[in-house]
């Protein structure tokens, strides 16, 4: 539990006249045609070396920029609300002058992108401008004191700015529908007889993939990693991940747990990811470093991920040359679940009940795999 400390000194920012018009100059009927469900209006953001904050949003959104003066330990915080309920709420690691960047959900239909600064930060609020320089582009000069050591953000600044807002289709996930798969069909191995390396790719500063509504390939992965695993234990299999959490492990570590470790089978898993210009991009794929028992591994976990992932293109089951499964010794396969930019998959991976059905398939692939190839 929190108590709410007294903000102090809370400057809303100014937004040039210029974007004002812009957002009323929209008929006033599309925007009330918004549903109010509608996902967050923060389509992308960068924070560079120059202390510059740059945003895509959805055209014409309405935004409202703050700042909150530092007090003891605490750096003062610029933060913008954006229409739309993010995708989740996240805190990104900052660098250089920022400390920490925080996407909350304030409300039920605004989102809130927060830069914390490291204590001492020196920002002038009177000279504070969050500036719109297209339809859908953003733009603020914090100053050379606010810097980051190195660019971060999330999502695709540079994706073609949409049509217009009267093009935009509403969003609406096509989720595959029916029962749950029951864990209780799934084949049975004997148990305690083998051992898995589960690897979730990448971790913590490293978020992998950001896809649509800043989808990240990282929170993706390890919740269907971390449901993969205690299936698979619960039908007697000793499941070792390679991470647990939101940290970053080198990609030889995780190879050395696996050939450590004398584990059976190796898998690593992923979501894919193209340019946020190119949501027509969807497919499933699963690569494997040589033939053999690791084909036969790929192709049994293939067949299952696209049994529950109606419409997404099957990639097939492939030779790949990634470190992971070069270089383990045992079978082993590398997963991408689908692309976290694709307009079909990302909703999918985005959403917690696919997700499931996603673990459930992988643990049918493999057992199945197991059963073949004892
Ligand atoms: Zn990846």
């Amino acid at each position: 539990m929190t108590s709410h400390l007294p903000r102090r000194r809370l400057w809303r920012l100014a937004r040039l006249p210029g974007l004002l018009l812009l957002a009323a100059a929209l008929p006033l009927s599309v925007l009330a045609a918004l549903p109010a469900w509608a996902a967050s209006a923060l389509s992308a953001w960068r924070f560079n070396r120059e202390g510059v904050l740059e945003l895509r949003t959805a055209p014409a959104a309405v935004l409202q920029a703050f700042y909150e003066e530092g007090r003891a330990g605490v750096g003062p915080r610029v933060w913008i609300d954006l229409p739309g309920a993010p995708q989740r709420t996240r805190t990104i690691p900052g660098s250089g002058a920022v400390r920490q960047v925080r996407v909350g959900r304030p409300g039920e239909d605004t989102t809130r992108l927060v830069f914390e600064f490291q204590p001492g930060t020196l920002l002038d609020p009177t000279r504070l401008r969050l500036v719109g320089t297209s339809a859908d582009r953003w733009r603020m000069e914090l100053g050379p004191a606010a810097a980051a050591s190195f660019p971060i953000g999330e999502g695709d600044l540079e994706a073609p700015a949409a049509p217009s807002w009267r093009a935009q289709v509403p969003w609406q996930p096509r989720l595959p529908q029916g029962p749950m798969p029951s864990t209780a069909g799934l084949p049975d191995v004997p148990r305690g007889r083998y051992t898995l390396v589960i690897d979730p790719g990448h971790g913590g500063p490293d978020p992998g993939a950001v896809g649509i509504n800043g989808l990240r390939e990282t929170d993706v992965v390890l919740d269907v990693s971390l449901q993969l695993a205690s299936l698979l234990q619960a039908k007697g299999i000793n499941v070792l991940l390679t991470r647990t959490s939101e940290v970053d492990v080198d990609l030889p570590p995780r190879v050395a747990l696996a050939n450590n470790s004398r584990a059976d089978l190796f898998l690593s898993i992923h979501a894919n990811a193209l340019s946020l210009s190119r949501p027509d991009v969807n497919g499933i794929e699963t690569f494997f470093f040589e033939g053999g028992r690791s084909r036969a591994l790929a192709q049994a976990v293939q067949d299952q991920m696209l049994a529950i992932s109606p419409g997404s293109p099957d990639r097939g089951a492939r030779p790949g040359r990634f470190f992971v499964i070069r270089r383990t010794v045992m079978p082993s396969a590398l997963l991408e679940m689908g692309f976290v930019t694709g307009s079909l998959d990302s909703p999918r991976l985005a959403d917690p009940g696919f997700r499931r059905r996603m673990a459930v398939a992988i643990a049918n692939g493999l057992l199945r795999y197991l059963v073949a190839n004892p």
